[in-house]
């Protein structure tokens, strides 16, 4: 009997490898597009075509992918060449990975979310690749999460306050009497739920500017004086800190000492933000640095950037953490900072909020001898600063009257109110063995209860009602408060007698 045998050739083999390629990209669920070198479309995969609300991948063909994969920023803002990585991908055949945007689904105004990748090829043809997949069901997800995370957090901080509030009760000696190993207790107890206040407020931050519903409002701003002003407020605590505390001294620069620091120097920015943001690096600054230590915070025009660096000479950073210190929850952990209080989110939050301004922020550090914190903003000129000025009192000359101000909203305790004899607990307990594990916040001096250590700020104001500003208008409605009278000046606040 004969058998027959099928001989494969290099060019059946080839075909058949081509075939079954085709048939896994008809197959998958993501778009995917492959042009020529001039992004002309040679191939769409049905996934990609009704993504982009095409009804056969065969009207693409020949069509420059702009013309099919029309997309805006996530947000919904209209890209601008320059701004527009799928644009910038392809023209310099970089890769682009991952990028959120909205696609348009045809010529509607209906968009989906996708996250567009863009694959340059090595061949002789210069072919690129774009990957773009719809993303709804994972945003959905996160944004489920997030109001979680939220509610959760708002919910929380109630509580905390009440607990919070109780306990500044027991440790007042004007509103009850406890003997001195209880005031270590309760002191240890409030720490605790400072921190835990803390971190609810930062989590509620974090999870409103992840979603955009805290974003700036910006308005005309002399740096210089700003800067100084929120400074300054940090000297009592600096002082606390035994901490050597100085603004525009220029020291510990990374350039030479010629270079002017006393510059009055514009921008464009929220003060709010601003304000979360440098009492977030110059608190991390005293908290980390030890008794005897220094802290310099300068800010000086560095060509179309303004430049504020918060400098210390204290625990510094590693380099195996300084790349992640600007996740969310990252501590970095070691003897030093084991023994100080932290949330882990502050400099997410900076990091945020820098970036939400058109800014950057980023470290330098030496481990064991202290760090710099690099925040860098557009800088506008004295012209440009002049001109939003104009445009921002003529903007407030212009809004309707305000109507009768409403009764002042009453401030939100930072203590709730409590009945002024708290209900006892039904039965005194025995006294408790002592915690097993030491908790995980500075330990108290049991000598000075009065004054709960405060490994981290009290918890920031929650702005009331955030007013959302196309991120292309940085000339904001609301009422305008611009830093007025720049001083240009110099001080040295030096808490130290000399010691500097
Ligand atoms: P935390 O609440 O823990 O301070 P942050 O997000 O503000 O959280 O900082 C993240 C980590 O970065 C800190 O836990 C600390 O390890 C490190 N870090 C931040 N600022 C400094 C600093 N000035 N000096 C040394 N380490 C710092």
């Amino acid at each position: 009997m004969k058998l027959f045998k099928r001989i494969t050739t290099p060019v059946d083999s080839a075909n058949n490898q081509s075939a079954l390629a085709e048939m896994a990209l008809k197959s998958i669920h993501d778009g995917v597009v492959i042009t020529d070198k001039s992004g002309v479309i040679q191939f769409i995969n049905p996934a990609g075509a009704s993504m982009a609300g095409l009804n056969s991948p065969d009207k693409a063909i020949g069509l420059d992918y702009g013309l099919v994969l029309r997309i805006e920023s996530k947000e919904g803002r209209e890209l601008s060449e320059a701004e527009n990585p799928l644009i910038q991908a392809m023209r310099t055949n970089q890769p682009l990975e991952s990028f959120q945007a909205s696609l348009f689904v045809g010529q509607s105004d209906k968009r989906v979310p996708v996250a567009i990748s863009v694959l340059p090829s090595e061949g002789l043809n210069s072919n690129r690749i774009i990957t773009f997949r719809n993303i709804a069901k994972e945003l959905e997800e996160e944004g489920e999460q997030a109001e979680f995370i939220s509610t959760a957090s708002h919910e929380m901080r109630t509580p905390v306050a009440t607990i919070d509030g109780y306990l500044s009760l027991a440790l007042n000696p004007q509103t009850a009497s406890v003997d001195e190993r209880a005031r270590g207790y309760l002191t240890a107890a409030q720490a605790a739920s400072k921190h835990l206040g803390k971190l609810f407020q930062d989590l509620l931050d974090a999870t409103k500017l992840d979603d955009g519903r805290i974003r700036p409002h910006f308005q005309p701003v002399e740096m210089n004086s700003l800067i100084q002003s929120i400074t300054n407020d940090h000297a009592p605590r600096a002082r606390e800190a035994k901490v050597n505390f100085s603004f525009g001294t220029g020291q510990n620069l990374s350039f030479g000492e010629s270079r002017r620091l006393d510059q009055v120097v514009y921008s464009s920015v929220d003060v709010d933000f601003m304000r979360e943001i440098m009492d977030n690096l110059i608190d991390n600054a005293l908290k980390y640095t030890p008794d005897g230590g220094s802290v310099y915070v300068n800010v000086r025009g560095d060509g179309d950037r303004v430049l504020i660096n918060v400098t210390d000479t204290g625990i510094g950073i590693s380099s195996d953490d300084i790349s992640h210190i600007f996740q969310k929850f990252y501590r970095a952990d070691n003897s030093d900072t084991r023994t100080i209080g932290g949330t882990g989110l502050g400099l997410y939050l900076v990091k945020q909020r820098v970036e939400a301004m058109g800014g950057k922020v980023w470290a330098e550090s030496a481990f064991g001898e202290g760090s710099t914190f690099y925040v860098s903003l557009p800088r506008l000129t004295q012209d440009e600063y002049e001109k939003r000025m104009i445009a921002v009192r003529n903007q407030s000359l212009q809004a309707p009257a305000a109507p009768a101000a409403p009764a002042a909203p009453a401030a939100q305790p930072t203590v709730p109110v409590v009945p002024a004899v708290p209900a006892a607990p039904a039965a005194q307990p025995a006294a408790p063995a002592a915690p097993a594990a030491q908790p995980a916040v500075a330990q108290p001096a049991m000598a000075q209860p009065a004054v709960a250590p405060q490994p981290v700020a009290a918890p920031v104001p929650q702005p009331v009602a955030p007013v959302v500003v196309p991120a292309a208008a940085p000339i904001q409605t609301s009422p305008p408060e611009p830093i007025s009278s720049p001083k240009p000046t110099q001080i040295d606040i030096n808490l130290n007698g000399g010691r500097t």
